[in-house]
């Protein structure tokens, strides 16, 4: 008996040490993120000069997937800071969501009803150019005790959606924190996961995170955010996959983006590769009009002819919901037909 116990304990300090090497494995990851520009520069043969208070982040293995000597690729377009960033024009803001007219606390969101957002942390694995919450006043305390005790005072709230920033950003050890402290509010069914981080570090799906997965009495909903087909690789998709084997649904969004994404054999490769991969396209985003991001802006009546023709040709399963969030509004806004005919009187 106190062999097996000893037994036991050994194989349990093995796991511990595994997933201790495991996690430490994807932090290491990600302090080899480009976060310099001359060094990003060097690295793609580019002369690489104009520096922005939101500062660069690029995990290396999405660098290496940019073209060399290429200042329009497509990936690199998503996270290079450049001058036109600059003079933003005034309908571009620090807020475009208005998420500040929605905290419960400055670190919980709720815009719709029956669910509500938690902003976890301020930290990504990268940073997007277009990201609408660039300029959040981030609160970077991670005792949630104040956000917990009003979800557990209003049940009609029945998902919570981990966002941030990243909350794969977070150790395990707080985010199993985290979940524990969700799954003891009964009201609470549904958990969901906005995350990009796998897509920088896949090394971040690790088995401590999949066990908190496992464990957990909430249904988990798991949304990536993808822009750009080459993005995308056969290690992510298997990371992924850990996640889906254990039922938990798969969604990706993506945000209509000029020189990236914005035409029809782009947006029709990304969404049968993300499908093929199990992996449902949720939403389009139209553009947030955040402040230094006014140079991605597609027109809506661009995109609303690349969804008809997207509609044409695939599967209805791989064409997401083209929408824009427009704020106070009761739901994300699905763009319409109707509105391609306004845009054409
Ligand atoms: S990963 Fe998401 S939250 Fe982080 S900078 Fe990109 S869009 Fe924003």
């Amino acid at each position: 008996m106190r062999f097996c116990n000893l037994l036991r304990i050994k194989k349990m300090k093995k796991a511990t040490s595994q997933n201790l090497e495991l996690g430490l494995k994807w932090r290491k990851i990600q302090k080899e993120n480009f976060t310099n520009l001359d060094t990003l520069g060097k690295f793609l043969e580019l002369d690489l000069s104009y520096s922005s208070p939101f500062p660069l982040n690029l995990p290396r293995r999405l660098a290496s997937k940019i073209k060399k000597g290429t200042l329009n690729d497509p990936i690199l377009k998503q996270f290079l800071p450049v001058d036109e960033e600059e003079n933003p024009p005034l309908s571009y803001l620090d807020d475009p969501v208005c998420d500040t007219s929605f905290q419960k606390t400055p670190r919980l969101l709720q815009k719709y009803r029956g669910r509500a957002l938690l902003i976890t942390t301020s930290a990504c694995a990268m940073h997007c150019r277009f990201c609408f919450r660039q300029n959040y006043p981030y609160d970077p305390n991670t005792d949630f005790s104040k956000e917990l005790e009003i979800l557990r005072n209003d049940p009609t709230i029945t998902e919570i959606i981990l966002s941030g920033g990243d909350p794969l950003s977070l150790s395990d050890v707080t985010l199993k924190r985290v979940v524990e402290n969700l799954e003891a509010i009964p009201h609470l069914k549904l958990l969901r996961f906005h995350t990009r981080f796998p897509i920088g570090i896949p090394e971040r799906i690790t088995d401590s995170f999949l066990e908190i997965l496992k464990t957990s009495r909430l249904q988990t909903i798991f949304v990536i955010h993808v822009n750009h087909p080459r993005e995308l690789d056969d290690e992510i998709f298997a990371a992924l996959k850990k996640i889906s084997s254990l039922g938990i649904p798969l969604l990706c969004q993506s945000v209509l983006l000029s020189g990236v994404n914005d035409d029809f054999e782009t947006l029709k490769t990304l969404f049968i590769t993300l499908a093929t991969g199990g992996i449902i396209p949720y939403y389009l985003h139209q553009l947030d009009h955040v402040k230094q991001g006014h140079h991605f802006e597609v027109s809506t009546e661009k995109g609303l002819k690349l969804m008809e023709k997207l509609r044409g040709e695939l599967p209805g399963y791989a064409v997401p919901k083209f929408v824009q969030e427009i704020p106070f509004k009761n739901s994300k806004t699905p763009l319409p037909s109707s509105v391609l005919s306004m845009v054409k009187q």
